[in-house]
């Protein structure tokens, strides 16, 4: 192919799997009715009938929004208001320890740019699971660096620290700076939440691992799915263990509108930092905000206008609180239906605590998955395994997906 790409660019692609399986299954929808095909693709809460769930208290604020509030251009940082209440919406009760301050960002994704781009150099390793979303390889491919996984859970389900310590390990022997993205909270794909301690020793290996403070290390607390993990006080209780760090440890919570308040696409969240140290922080929040100006700029207003309004009214919050848990019970109850009849049926799947997806482990996922789309089941294949999206498949829907999984299993 005739290319005018600079060198590093030349051959990249963005095609997605996810959303090629996602558009196969809507053009078989409107061939043979919606009714008929099961797309577990989606990333998003759909409801009972399919439709996209927009949670009323956001669908209220954004109509009642000015045109100076969702025309006019936000700081670079973001507006402090908006800022205050993602802290505010992130932590909830377990605000950790120390200096926290945040820049905006377009999604999770903008923060785990910034950080990768910041903290590392060309060249450099960055360490994420296994298991992971398949996006945190090209943020970090695009950026020159090298994707290292460690092997996120034990044989027996449960996070694998020792795994975490080697790669830590080897990898500060080579760099000075490692930059971690751990997204163990709801974790895409596999559904897995890490408990406080576990998240604990995670940070204990931090410590002792830049024990020599030549040596520093970020962590990005991936949370994009928080809202959905669980009781909304006590998932957030992992957060405490990211206060009073040493000053060579900086943790950065990727924080997002995308899946709490159901604003997807309007592209806004915020890159939150937390550190014992003022002159980190102050750092962090300089270096962000100038690739901010060097990227996207300032950030999408509305959005954040609309998160100030419910934000400032405790009754706007009572009801998104409502609303979340709502959803977060519906996620559940469709997620039991599948566990239940996958165990009956023999289907293996990782352990599965909340979130949006669950994760059935295999070795030929493609195959797999082709059986599945002639049976009108619409799966994610990944290397290791098959993403099944709980948050999309309506619970009368995921009534015989195991079964049919187990067929296809076999017969790939
Ligand atoms: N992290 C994970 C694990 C995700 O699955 C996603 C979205 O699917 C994101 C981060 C970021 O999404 P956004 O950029 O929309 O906030």
């Amino acid at each position: 192919m005739y290319s005018i790409a600079a060198p590093h660019a030349k051959g990249k692609s963005a095609e997605d799997n996810i959303f090629a399986a996602n558009n196969r299954a809507i053009a078989l929808a409107k061939e043979i009715g919606v009714e008929n095909v099961t797309n577990a693709t989606v990333g998003s809460i759909l409801d009972e009938d399919g439709s996209l769930v927009v949670l009323d208290v956001v669908k209220q604020e954004l109509k009642n929004l000015t045109p100076p509030e969702f025309c006019a251009y936000a700081p670079i940082k973001g507006y402090d208001e908006f800022l205050k209440d993602c802290i505010d919406q992130c932590f909830g009760k377990s605000r950790p320890e120390g200096y926290i301050d945040a820049c905006a960002t377009p999604g999770g994704t903008g923060v785990l740019h910034h950080v990768v781009h910041n903290y590392s150099e060309p060249g450099d390793e960055v360490l994420i699971t296994d298991w992971h979303w398949g996006a945190y390889d090209s943020l970090i491919d695009d950026n020159n660096r090298k994707v290292r996984t460690f092997s996120f859970l034990t044989s027996d389900g449960h996070f694998n620290a020792a795994s975490f310590k080697e790669n830590v390990e080897d990898i500060l022997k080579k760099q000075d700076n490692i930059v971690i993205i751990l997204n163990g909270i709801a974790n895409n794909p596999t559904g897995y939440c890490m408990s406080v301690a576990e998240w604990q020793s995670a940070v204990d290996v931090l410590k002792e691992a830049t024990k020599d403070e030549t040596k520093n290390a970020i962590l990005i607390a991936d949370v994009a799915y928080l809202d959905y993990s669980g009781e909304k006080e006590e998932c957030r209780e992992f957060f405490k263990v990211f206060g009073g760090l040493p000053k060579n440890i900086l943790v950065v919570c990727a924080y997002t509108l995308s899946k709490g308040f159901t604003m997807y696409g309007q592209r806004m969240g915020a890159m939150i930092g937390i550190s014992s140290d003022k002159d980190v922080i102050k750092e962090y929040v300089d270096i962000n905000q100038y690739s901010s100006r060097a990227t996207w700029s300032n950030c999408n207003s509305a959005a954040q206008h609309a998160m100030i309004r419910i934000c400032q009214d405790p009754e706007k919050i009572k009801q998104l609180d409502a609303e979340r848990a709502k959803y977060y019970k519906l996620i559940q109850e469709r997620a039991a239906i599948f566990v239940e009849e996958a165990q009956k049926e023999g289907v293996k799947f990782v352990p599965y605590i909340s979130g949006f997806f669950i994760t059935i482990p295999v070795t030929n996922s493609q195959a797999v998955c082709d059986i599945l789309e002639k049976d009108h089941v619409f799966m994610v294949p990944l290397k290791k395994g098959i993403r099944l999206a709980v948050c999309s498949v309506s619970k009368k829907k995921m009534h015989g997906l195991a079964h049919k999984l187990a067929l296809a299993i076999k017969e790939a």
